[in-house]
């Protein structure tokens, strides 16, 4: 009889312990950090033809976090609108994949303190936009389900918007004449310019309809890996690694130049 009360205990311990197994300790127990980024996003992430890896500075910051907490990082791409979903869906981990921190995203997920910051613009033919005037009744491209979509709605009310997938997709459509513009952030703009081939045929007018901070999604309540992300990242700014890596895709020998306006912080 008391055998078979300490197997109950026991067993109702166990029991106890899974269901409150939370996100950080499900990827130590699994040895795998699996993280949703970008693959056609340069230079935050994109594939690496050869090799069928993805690497940029999102990924970068993934396998700083997956490093800090001693596991291996997997990296799984998701397209703007899939995020959220793919998250409380359990399929990755982490987000960090060029996803602005907002009020709205925050019912739904939790975000570290922003690890960047940066502006929403236009890629545009040259010579053709010089203020936000001359996009009122444009036809624009950008991404389902990104906060350059809900922008575009407030800004430009009057305009056409074009919604496609990826970045990608939006420039080859800009690239063929199809659109008067595409708009996203600064850096996505530039990276996606760089890959076209007629990109001497276009540029990006100091025009900016907002200033964006990207934040790494957490599921909602996961307090712990919560903590840790932000403790990773602070560390890394104190240490140098966060500009390090900064100046790995933007420094002054990148193909993009950025200036770095921004510390990662508790905010
Ligand atoms: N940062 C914006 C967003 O979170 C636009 C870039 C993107 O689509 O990833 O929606």
């Amino acid at each position: 009889m008391k055998l078979k009360l300490l197997l109950s205990a026991v067993l109702g311990l166990v029991l106890l312990g899974s269901a409150f197994a939370d996100d950080l300790d499900e990827i130590k127990k699994r040895g795998t950090l699996i993280v949703g980024v970008k693959d056609a996003t340069p230079p935050f992430g994109m594939r690496n033809p050869k090799a069928k890896t993805i690497s940029g500075y999102d990924v970068d910051f993934a396998i700083a976090i997956a490093k800090h907490l001693g596991v291996k990082v997997v990296v799984k791409e998701v397209e703007s609108a899939q995020r959220i979903p793919r998250l409380q869906a359990k399929d990755v981990d982490l987000i960090i994949a060029t996803m602005t921190k907002t009020a709205e995203r925050e019912k739904q997920l939790d975000f570290s303190y922003g690890y960047f910051v940066t502006w929403q613009k236009f890629a545009a033919p040259k010579g053709k936009i010089k203020t936000v005037e001359d996009l009122a009744n444009a036809n624009i491209g950008t991404v389902t389900g990104s906060t350059s979509e809900k922008h575009l709605r407030q800004e430009l009310p009057g305009a056409n918007l074009v919604l496609f997938a990826d970045y990608k997709q939006a420039f080859a459509a800009l690239s063929n004449g199809e659109l008067d513009a595409v708009s996203t952030e600064e850096p996505i703009l530039a990276g996606r310019l760089g890959k076209m081939q007629n990109k001497d045929e276009f540029e990006i007018p100091d025009v900016s309809i907002s200033v964006e901070v990207y934040g790494i999604g957490v599921r909602k309540g996961e307090k712990r890996l919560l903590k840790e992300v932000n403790t990773t990242i602070v560390g890394m700014e104190e240490s140098g690694e966060a500009e390090k890596i900064f100046d790995r895709w933007f420094g002054p020998s990148s193909q993009m130049p950025l200036l770095r306006t921004f510390k990662i912080g508790a905010k």
